[in-house]
């Protein structure tokens, strides 16, 4: 599937840049154009790939150029005001060969976080093919400030788009990792994921066609209906054999080469990469029963997919999820793995994001409470105690 990708703000910017990486990488031919929009001009320089004229610098009047600093209200006045600087960059993507847009942003900080949905909704209003977001969840250490930022981006950003793919930094940070070492390993998670999902269908020279493909239109009949979305991975290495074919230990090895392929192995081992998929860590955690549509890409080389093991895996996800609505496909790819890649959309039981929502309710009623404390507290300093002073004017 072809997208046009936007990334809003520092996080927004930083994963479409690490897009175009993992695109040239795998060739996968997923990304038809690449922006990025910032109201600050340091985060826009620090890119590598998103070509110079897709930067696009908002707020110059308000903030010149120096950010909005984690004001995500700020981030959503700027995002209007200057929304035609957007179109323009916009404008010049050729919107007819493109599938959907991308608006991807992290919904803690200030730029993104405001703007990201006023850009969804601008798009929604003028272009008709669909547009998704991908929202990142700050850190739960991040602090009050942030989360709140989170949960009242996260209510805005879902009800703009038509279809909210949310990750979770706080499933993937690791301990003991510098800031900016653990952002490079979560945005090749990211880029990861969602590249086997949205690639699937996009098939170049010289590469194999599926034998049940997954089409562009499949993955947006998973995300249509709207709602929150979650994404499921697995994968095992398979290793290159001395013959120059591929021998696995996803297939449990054995002298014989690809044509010693066990067919009822391969569809056992299938099964259970779904499985682990699914019930393993998702981009964001919640339960998956429940979820209203789902779409399975099993993918890696062609002799180690088999249709009998995407039907299983099917059957297994409509009984998990109680959905009718599972659709899945193989995507062929000459890689030394083997993967799963679950997309669950209208997912609604996820306690993550309730008690998000807790968080960021305790979170302003204290910096309300702080306020007018400090209020209180000022004028006390400042007025003496018998009032026997008077200001000069
Ligand atoms: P903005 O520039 O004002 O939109 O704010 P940022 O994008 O800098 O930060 C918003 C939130 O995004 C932070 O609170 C982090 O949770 C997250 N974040 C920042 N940088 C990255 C990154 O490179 N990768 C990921 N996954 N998250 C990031």
């Amino acid at each position: 599937m072809k997208l046009a990708m936007i990334g809003f703000g520092q996080a927004g910017g930083k994963v479409v840049d690490r897009f175009l990486d993992y695109d040239d990488r795998t060739n996968s031919g997923i990304v038809r154009a690449a922006i990025a929009v910032n109201s600050a001009k340091a985060d826009l320089m620090g890119l590598t790939n998103i070509p110079q004229e897709n930067r696009i610098l908002i707020g110059q009047a308000r903030v010149k150029g120096h950010g909005v600093g984690a004001d995500n209200e700020l981030g959503a006045e700027i995002a209007e005001e200057d929304i035609d600087e957007v179109q323009n960059a916009v404008d010049s993507i050729p919107t007819h060969e493109v599938d959907a847009f991308l608006v991807v942003a992290g919904m803690g900080g200030g730029t993104g976080s405001g703007g990201a949905p006023v850009l969804a909704k601008h798009l929604k209003r003028i272009y008709t093919i669909p547009v998704y977001g991908l929202g990142i969840l700050p850190g739960t250490d991040e602090g009050g400030i942030y989360t709140l930022n989170a949960a009242r981006s996260f209510q805005t950003f879902v009800r703009e788009v038509d279809n909210l793919l949310v990750f979770d930094n706080d499933s993937w940070r690791q301990t003991g990792e510098s800031m900016e070492g653990g952002y490079d390993q979560i945005n090749e998670e990211i880029v990861r994921r969602f590249g086997v999902l949205f690639g699937a269908g996009e098939v170049g020279e010289g590469q194999e066609v599926a034998e049940s493909v997954v089409d562009s239109s499949e993955i947006i009949n998973t995300l249509s209906g709207g709602g929150v979305s979650t994404v499921g991975y697995a994968s095992e290495d398979v290793e290159l054999n001395t013959s120059g074919g591929l021998l696995s230990r996803f297939t449990g090895g054995g002298g014989g080469g690809n044509d010693g392929l066990d067919a009822a192995n391969t569809t056992n081992r299938i099964t259970s990469l779904v499985r682990k998929a699914a019930l393993g860590r998702l981009t964001l955690p919640c339960e998956i029963d429940g979820a209203e549509r789902a779409l399975l890409v099993l993918s890696g080389p062609s002799e180690y997919l088999n249709r009998k093991g995407i039907e299983r895996g099917r059957k297994w996800l409509e009984e998990e999820t109680g959905s009718m609505e599972v659709r899945g496909g193989d995507f062929p790819r000459q890689v030394p793995e083997v993967s799963a890649a679950i997309l669950l959309s209208g997912v609604t039981n996820v306690p993550r994001i309730k008690r998000l929502q807790q968080v960021a309710i305790e979170a302003q009623d204290n910096m309300e409470d702080i306020q007018s404390e400090s209020q209180q507290n000022l004028e006390s300093l400042v007025e003496d105690d018998e009032d026997e002073l008077e200001p000069l004017f």
